[in-house]
Parts: structure tokens; sequence; C-alpha cells
């Protein structure tokens, strides 16, 4: 069932019409003050705004919302994403006043609750990670990335070591190599083996005094964790260099196994990802990194520390001075909303209830796995962990490209999956079920994929024609991301 199309807010209503009128002044109008000095950025015209009515203004961006999809609209399997359902009581808890009415320039004693809360938020991101510190000010995953490659950077040069060379696999998330070179290091790719994961051979050779650190995530891109784990982080050891766990994938393994049981130095988190926080639209997010005792001198500040717990007179404080780190890294303290539902999911939870998302995380996603291993290809064999990426290569023998696939599901009505990524499977469908999905989802889910790989065999027209049911077909993507058009140029008639 096709949408019909959207007019926008300027093609809507009709001239004089008003949403809200302000009553006529009543007092005497008087000139604005220095109106000399500030002429410039006086209006000469009137601005350009949509005339309409107060319920056609409600009914057109209420229309919007109805556009959008997200996961609390529909099935949203966007590998490497993790965009499971957030539970609904954590932005009441987030919502409370006593932690929306803060002021970040608030007197520490008035706040006592808030550092409590985000001491203890680090505290159990500690002991879930296996870490011995952590720190909330990373804005992002990315932001993460960044600021713990900046603590190895200033580990190493206090052991007065020169060392350029970051390494990573080929199947990392473009992220790992961006801020490796934003960090100032050069970023070093090595290839995956046939099974999907790091080869130790050739990791091996690209090690050597040169090398600051290698980047790791686990479970892979591929949903596979790394089986040599501990001979590889060894091996980095061995050189002097530093091992950094990109933890975006933790949705797997909590309760399960610890970066920090791994030997890892560095780690990140994405608690919009795995803690689920608000996820995409820019922000504000949280990318918290935790550290391995030998590198918490380098953590960036403000700090929060606690004294006086062993009196049972806790007091929580933010350090600003500590003389070997690397300062700060973004403005104010850290995203604290988004941090306390990170701190509500966690604590309604518990330990068990964690490990049972990850477990269920990882059934999900095999059992899909196991329902469509039959009509695609599964270059990388499973069974995998959270996700797993199959390769439409047998439908582009039919012509069927993964893009049209992925455009035809949305005329089943499910969000596409992450497509063309990992780089190192052609045709790339990666796919991430979450714990939070129903197997009457995922059967849903399955059939449509069953069904447009029949469709690839049999009318491949209809799948390169997708998607039908939207208000708009194929878009012109790179035109859209290279000339996108954000101005309204109306008609003369209507201006
Ligand atoms: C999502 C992700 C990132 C980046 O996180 P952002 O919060 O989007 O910056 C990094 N690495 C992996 C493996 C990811 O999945």
């Amino acid at each position: 069932m096709k949408q019909e199309a959207f007019p926008l807010i300027f093609e809507r209503g009709g001239k004089g019409r008003r949403a809200f009128k302000l009553p006529s002044l009543d007092v005497p109008e008087v000139e604005a003050r220095e109106k000399e000095r500030y002429s410039a950025y006086f209006r000469t015209e009137a601005p350009l705004l949509p005339e309409v009515s107060e319920p056609e203004l409600i009914r057109h961006y209420t229309g919007l919302s109805n556009r959008n999809f997200g996961v609390d609209t529909g099935f949203y399997p966007l590998g490497s994403c993790t965009m499971k359902y957030n539970p609904k009581i954590n932005e009441k808890i987030a919502r409370l006043p006593g932690l929306t009415d803060l002021h970040p320039y608030q007197p520490e004693e008035t706040v006592q609750g808030a550092l409590k809360l985000m001491y203890e938020l680090k505290t159990m991101l500690a002991e879930i990670t296996g870490m011995d510190d952590f720190t909330l000010q990373p804005a992002a995953g990315s932001h993460g990335e960044f600021t713990g490659l900046l603590i190895i950077r200033a580990a190493l040069e206090a052991e007065g070591k020169k060392r350029r060379k970051v390494i990573a696999p080929d199947s990392a998330h473009g992220t790992n190599p961006a801020s490796v070179s934003m960090a100032g290091f050069e970023a070093v790719s090595i290839p995956s083996d046939e099974r999907g994961r790091v080869d130790l051979r050739a990791l091996k050779d690209a090690l050597d005094d040169d090398t600051a650190a290698l980047m790791l995530t686990n479970p892979n891109t591929l949903g596979l964790f790394e089986s040599d784990i501990v001979e590889i982080v060894e091996a980095v050891h061995a050189v002097g260099a530093y091992v950094y766990y990109d933890g975006a994938n933790l949705n797997a393994i909590m309760g399960k196994s610890r970066p920090g049981d791994m030997g890892f130095d560095v780690v990140h988190l994405n608690v919009h990802k795995t803690f689920s926080t608000p996820h995409g639209g820019g922000g504000p997010g949280a990318g918290p990194v935790g550290v391995k005792a030998h590198l918490t001198p380098y953590l960036p500040l403000p700090r929060i520390e606690r004294e006086g717990a062993e009196k049972g007179e806790a007091r929580y404080t933010l350090i600003y001075n500590a003389p070997k780190s690397i300062g700060r890294v973004r403005g104010f303290a850290f995203s604290f909303g988004v941090l306390v539902r990170a701190y509500s999911y966690i604590r309604a939870l518990g330990g068990k209830g964690l490990k049972q998302v990850s477990e269920d995380a990882v059934l999900n996603a095999n059992y899909l796995l196991s329902r469509l291993k039959e009509a695609y290809d599964l270059p990388y064999p499973g069974p995998v962990k959270h996700e797993f990426v199959l390769s439409g290569s047998r439908q582009k023998a039919h012509g069927v490209r993964t893009l049209d696939i992925a455009k035809r599901l949305m005329d089943f009505g499910f969000h596409p999956p992450t497509i063309y990524f990992p780089l190192i499977v052609e045709e790339a469908l990666m796919i991430e079920p979450t714990e939070t999905e129903t197997k009457e989802t995922l059967d849903a889910f399955a059939e449509a994929l069953l069904t447009i790989a029949r469709e690839a065999a049999t009318t491949p027209e209809v799948v390169k024609g997708a998607p039908q049911s939207t208000p708009v077909g194929r878009l012109d993507e790179a035109l859209a991301a290279r000339k996108p058009v954000v101005v309204y140029r109306p008609d003369k008639e209507r201006s």
C-alpha cells in the first residue's frame, strides 16, 4: 500500500492564517535602544513563515512523526548498531525533577545524589568489563576511542617511547582508523583469515617497536568471537604496545566474559547500544572509557571520586587536577541524562539480567541465521555471537544487488539491515536482531527475506523496483548528500 506524498508545511495553509495570535499592543511603542549601532541586524522584510491554522500545524508535525521509523514502531536489525528496545522506565527515571533541574555549576554539596549515581555507574561498568576505573566523559563511542588513544599516547610518552602505528583488523568499524589519525597515529590495517578472525601471523608480522597499540573489536563485526584472544593480547604486550578493546559489541558478552580478564588495557563502551540509552539523531550520547590501574593517572578531568566511605560518611567530588591527566575531552563533566538511563537499565536488570540479555541476543542471532543460511551465502560460518553477515552474491547472479534487497525489505515493513559493511564480505547484509525481539518478529523477518530471495530468482524486477510502499522510491543518495536542498524557495504567487 503506497503512502501519499507528504506536502511541505509551506504548501499547506493560506494567506493570513495563523495558529496563534498575540493581542494587539496596549502600551506605548518605544524605539529600540542604540538603534544605529545594531541597524545591520534589523529585518527589512518580513520573514518567510508558513501561514497555517493550529490544526494544520498539529496535523503536519504529527503526520511527519508517523512517518518516522524507529525501534518503537518496528523491527530494526541494523548490524553493528544494536538497535534494541529502550525500556521506558529509563525515561521515567531520567525525567525525575531532582535530576532534570540540576545545573552543572551547582555547588558540589547540593548534588551529592547525582554524583553518587555517576560514581556507582562507573563502578558497575568497571565490574562488568573487569577494568579498574572509568571515565564517563566521552560523548560517543568514537569519542571514547579518541579518548582511549590519547590515554595510550600519554602513557607511551611518559615511558619515553615514540611510537606511530596503531593496528586494526580490516573488519574494524570505520571509526577506528579515523580515531587513530585524529589522535596523531598512523592506522595500519591487517587482513582477517579465512575464519573471519585476526590472522595471528599477519598481526605478528605487523608488530614492532613502532607499534603503539592494537585496536580490536570483540566479538568482531562479523559477529565472531576472537578465538585467539589471549595469544593476540600477549603478542601485543610483548612489543611494549597497548591493547584497546572496542566494546561497542558488549551486548554479546555481558556477564560471560570481560575485556579486563582478557588482558586489555583500555575499553570503550557504547551505552546507547548495550545499555539502552537514546540512539542516533546526533546525540547527546555517551561512550565511557575503562582502563587498567597502570593507566588511571592519564584519565581525563574532571574525575569523580569518593571519600570517607569507610567512616560511613561518603562524599563525592569532582577532581579537576591530576598532573598526568590528558585533561578535558568535553565541556562540563558528562552526558548526565544519558548516563542516568544507563544506570537505571543496569540496576533494573542486575547481574543476572544482563547475562540473560547477552544469552538472548546470541540465541536470537543464531536462530535467525539458521532460518536464512539456506537462501543466502554465509562466507564466514557461525555459530555467531550477537550478529551475522550474509552475502547477497547468489542474488547478484540474477542481477539483484544487496541494495535492492534492503529496499525491498521496506515494502515488508522492516528497517533494512546494515549493508556493504564489513567490507570484507561481498554484497554484505549485516543483521543484528537483538534480544528484545520475539520469535514471531524474527520469523516474520525471515519469511520476508526468504520471499525476497525467491523473488530475486523468479521476478528480479520486483526487487529492483523496490520500495513501492513508501512516499518516495529510490533517492539519488549521492546527490542528496552532495547537494542537499534545505531552503524552501516559494513560487512568486505565494510570496
Ligand atoms: C557503533 C560503533 C562504534 C562507534 O560508536 P558511535 O557512538 O557511533 O561513535 C565504534 N565501533 C563499533 C564496533 C561500533 O559498532
